[in-house]
């Protein structure tokens, strides 16, 4: 038996048009956008959300962390929301759709609802998250990880950008501090779509990412004392390299991921080196290592084994080594009962799927952790995001959104 409404798709040129038309607010230099969060540029682009919303017949909500949901009521007024959404903000030299994509397939799921008259059981709400990239304001997802319980809003308002202005007073600047109490919205569902930001769909040939993961990652800050000494009189038997000792843990991080294979990774991206002279053996070293698995036991066990291996190494060389744990995040299962509407949507729509593991944080990541979540993504070209020339075809962003608008309509109910 088909499925409700098996043919209805969206309006792919109004959903591109839209994307074009909010490029055009935060320019960047080279083509994409610097639309950075709790800027006028992003006060901009948040106005031009809130009409088209209000013009859909919306009505918009404003939490005290400035997340705009905007809502399309339900039939039945007890039924919790359906949630779409993603972020509006950019990286200072991002893409046009990094983010964006997701808000406005939202609205565009809804302009189509209203087009063909669709009604639901259960609302469904638009969001904006505010504050995803933390280009500007650091950590990356702050409202959604106020919203999840993992942040609090005083932290959230103290974070500072480079020129020392704060998170709160740049919001209550710009006029979207809400009145709402964050996290206070309950959740039936809640949907991402977003794209891949990696090469995997488009190298396999596939138009729909079904996201049943979000990565987990530990961040490890090493902290290796030698001792500086010349390095053309220091006989080798009586160095104490710590930047020899930084290079065996490199290699052994690799061997570990490398045994972790398939569903890990790791690698060194920093590192600083003191005094960091040409003729000086390095007395301290500081570098990070990321790893990276969906699977919890997997990336615990990545870390327990590196650190390990580091105090060995260390001690054969007589470096002293202290390791500090600058970031982390657990993995995510998204619900299945969600992953399933969005692989039946692809199906029924006749695209191309595969299962996929966002390798990028997201602000799904932190929804998840209070109610049922997961993500939709759509290819990229070349894999390429958070860079000015990040690309996506049209019938890429349509095949994503057909299949939220889908996923959306089976989860939000359709009444007859
Ligand atoms: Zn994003």
């Amino acid at each position: 038996m088909a499925a409700p409404g098996e043919n209805m798709r969206v309006n792919a040129d109004r959903l591109w048009d839209s994307l074009m038309e909010m490029a055009r607010i935060g320019p960047g230099v080279a083509g994409g956008n610097n639309r950075q969060t709790l800027t006028d540029a992003d006060a901009e682009g948040r106005s031009l959300f809130r009409r088209w919303c209000e013009a859909a017949g919306m009505t918009l909500g404003v939490d005290r962390m400035g997340t705009m949901f905007a809502t399309r009521p339900g039939t039945d007024p007890d039924a919790l929301p359906v949630y779409v959404g993603s972020h509006l903000d950019t990286q200072p030299t991002g893409g046009k759709y990094d983010g964006v994509l997701g808000v406005l397939s939202g609205l565009e799921v809804i302009r189509s609802m209203n087009d063909l008259g669709i009604r639901t059981k259960h609302p469904i709400v638009v969001t904006n998250w505010t504050n995803e990239e933390g280009a500007r304001f650091a950590p990356a997802m702050l409202a959604s990880g106020v919203f999840a319980g993992a942040l609090g809003l005083d932290y959230a308002y103290a974070r500072t950008d480079p020129d020392g202005k704060t998170f709160g007073d740049e919001l209550k600047r710009i006029g979207w501090v809400g009145d709402e109490e964050v996290g206070a919205r309950k959740m039936h569902a809640y949907f991402e779509y977003h794209i891949e930001q990696g090469p995997i769909l488009e190298a396999e040939n596939r138009q729909i990412g079904v996201v049943t993961h979000c990565q987990g990652l530990w961040w490890l800050e090493f902290t290796l004392t030698g001792r500086e000494a010349h390095t053309g009189s220091t006989p080798m038997n009586l160095r104490v390299n710590a930047g020899l000792a930084m290079a065996r843990i490199m290699e052994m991080v690799q061997a570990v991921a490398m045994e972790a294979q398939p569903g890990a990774v790791g690698g060194v991206g920093q590192a600083f080196f003191s005094p960091n002279s040409r003729n000086v053996l390095p007395g301290k070293v500081v570098f990070t290592v990321d790893i990276r698995s969906p699977d919890q036991t997997k990336l615990d066990g990545m870390r327990a084994k590196i650190e390990a291996e580091a105090a060995k190494i260390c001690a054969a060389l007589g470096v002293g080594c202290s390791v500090e744990a600058v970031g982390h995040f657990d993995p995510v299962t998204f619900d299945p009962t969600l992953v399933s509407a969005v692989r039946n949507a692809a199906e029924h729509l006749g695209y191309s799927h595969m299962n996929i593991i966002s390798g990028a944080g997201h602000d799904a990541c932190w929804v998840a952790k209070v109610a049922p979540a997961t993500m939709i993504m759509c290819p990229c070209v070349g894999g390429l995001s958070h860079n000015e020339a990040e690309e996506i075809s049209k019938d890429w962003a349509s095949a994503g959104a057909d299949v939220l608008f889908h996923a959306v309509m089976e989860t939000a109910g359709i009444v007859e």
